[in-house]
């Protein structure tokens, strides 16, 4: 199969950009179905799920034993966070970091513009 670089338009703002081989090679290869539909400026924008760039770390306290600790998300108020140790000692429970990534795409994914 041959790649070749291919422009595409970001449905936010409407600027072309470029979808390169490398990019396209790396979406073959995850098996992405889908073209990537918004450009760089608005992805950074975004933020999260590049997957390249380093995950902004939060610093919190553990609200099980009070030690520092740092999440890789903004803690909501009200739900409790916990350090490594202590999330690992709860046996099957959720983890709060899926449940307040989940809440946080279904956020993003709602428009806020009219
Ligand atoms: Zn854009
Ligand atoms: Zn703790």
């Amino acid at each position: 199969m041959e790649f070749v670089d291919r422009t595409l338009k970001c449905i936010d703002c409407g600027a072309e950009f470029v979808f390169t081989v490398g990019e396209q090679l790396f979406f073959h290869d995850k098996q992405f179905k889908n073209d990537p539909r918004h450009c760089k400026q608005c992805k950074a924008k975004r933020g999260k799920g590049g997957g390249r760039k380093v995950r902004p770390e939060t610093r919190t306290t553990c609200s099980e034993c009070g030690a520092e600790t740092t999440v890789p998300f903004k803690p909501t108020q009200g739900r409790p966070v916990l350090c490594r140790s202590c999330f690992q000692k709860l046996p099957g429970k959720q983890a709060p970091v899926s449940s307040d990534l989940k809440t946080k795409t279904e956020a993003e994914l709602t428009p806020a513009q009219n």
